[in-house]
């Protein structure tokens, strides 16, 4: 135990039991998403790949996704938010880990985070998804690169109605980086890390700008399926 857990005494996030920030009980009720999904109509499909049916040439070309947005999840997920306990994402960063191998998805794949706005990165002081994303990266030593910018200010997806979430991200990012610091997307994998996916409205309008300035597949990351 070090000086901090004394200051601040780590509580399950779930149950509020003292001793870590989710207790073995609460962990047990984590509802896993057993066989991967396809990114877009949600249905099983193996390693996570999108269905050729289903699959969009500027859009997704898979989707990791651990568990479902309820219970211990959401409530881990919720106070990172909007509470600012970062230490949370450690957890969800292992909940991924410990789940990856039943994926198939390009290896060199480089670990690019969903931005959020500067305005509400600012009011909440991080990003979840950049937190998330670093330290899969270190898990894994693939390379992580901020490389999108939320440059329109949209509405929290959370508020909308799935046909009005499309519209509410459409044209909301762009590519960070700029002629004096120049990253080539040309055949790069890249592995999109957001916290949930809903409708994947904001991933696919992240893949299809990574996408037009030349990577060769996108993937979507994120802990838990809403
Ligand atoms: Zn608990
Ligand atoms: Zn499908």
């Amino acid at each position: 135990m070090n000086l901090l857990d004394l200051i601040f005494p780590k509580r399950c996030v779930s149950c509020r039991k003292f001793g870590s920030y989710l207790c073995d009980s609460c962990f047990s009720k984590v509802e896993f998403v057993d066989k991967p999904v396809c990114p877009y109509c949600e249905r099983q499909a193996v390693g996570g790949k999108a269905h050729p049916g289903c699959a969009k040439r500027f859009g997704l070309d898979g989707l990791i996704v651990v568990c479902r947005y309820r219970g211990p999840v959401r409530n881990a997920i919720i106070k990172i938010k909007y509470k600012w306990i970062y230490d949370i994402e450690k957890i969800l960063a292992t909940i991924i880990s410990q789940n990856l191998w039943k994926f198939d998805f390009p290896t060199d794949s480089v670990l690019v985070p969903v931005p959020l706005h500067t305005k509400r990165k600012r009011w909440r002081g991080f990003n979840q998804a950049e937190l998330l994303g670093k330290d899969l990266s270190k898990r894994f030593k693939h390379p992580y690169a901020d490389l999108l910018l939320r440059s329109r200010y949209t509405r929290p997806q959370v508020e909308l109605k799935k046909d009005e979430r499309k519209k509410n991200v459409r044209g909301a990012f762009s590519l960070r980086f700029t002629q004096s610091k120049p990253f080539s997307l040309q055949g790069k994998n890249i592995l999109l890390v957001d916290d949930v996916y809903t409708t994947g409205a904001t991933m696919s309008e992240c893949a299809n700008v990574l996408k037009r300035a030349g990577a060769s597949s996108v993937w979507a990351m994120a802990v838990a399926l809403g």
